[in-house]
């Protein structure tokens, strides 16, 4: 599951370091707004890290995942909250199966001899497959744009409200 922030991401950002500083960040995701926020700790060689904090279990975690329901959520409570629900990764496993279905069935669908009867069916299945098909691959592009827009949203919305903020309190 490709997550929709990054720590390492925005603060490669240009002002990515001043919005991770500042202890909290907003963004807007799908018509959503969310507030993130960020803590340090610190490395053995004595410098500082940037994390983010989970809004639900409030964890310190590298990566927040945009789920379905449009929450945001740390790989491990995106894991253990939505076992079946379709995660980008899960939902990357229907697309698959649903594709490889349909091409057994076309496979099928194509050889001689087939009763009037099995056709049918066959062809009714394959069009209920093909449907399915179509719609996981709306909803996953559907995510993957609002991932994309969530931290474009969140690095703009930063660089138009701090713009000569401090960017090297952890430097
Ligand atoms: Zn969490």
């Amino acid at each position: 599951m490709q997550p929709a922030i990054t720590v390492s991401a925005i603060a490669r950002a240009p002002n990515g370091p001043a919005m991770l500083a500042k202890g909290h960040f907003e963004m807007e995701a799908a018509g959503r707004h969310f507030e993130v926020r960020t803590t340090t700790v610190r490395t053995p060689l004595d410098r500082f890290m940037w994390l983010l904090l989970c809004p639900a279990c409030h964890r310190r975690c590298r990566n927040l995942h945009l789920m379905k329901e449009l929450k945001l959520l740390c790989a491990k409570c995106a894991h253990i909250r939505h076992p079946d629900q379709q995660t980008s990764g899960s939902k990357r496993g229907l697309i698959v199966r649903r594709a490889q279905q349909i091409q057994r069935l076309s496979a099928r669908l194509a050889r001689r001899g087939l009763g009037r009867v099995t056709r049918r069916r066959l062809r009714r299945r394959k069009e209920r497959l093909l449907k399915q098909l179509a719609a996981a691959l709306q909803t996953r592009q559907t995510l993957m744009a609002a991932q994309a827009q969530a931290l474009l949203a969140s690095l703009a919305s930063q660089a138009a409200e701090l713009p000569n903020a401090a960017t090297s309190a952890f430097e």
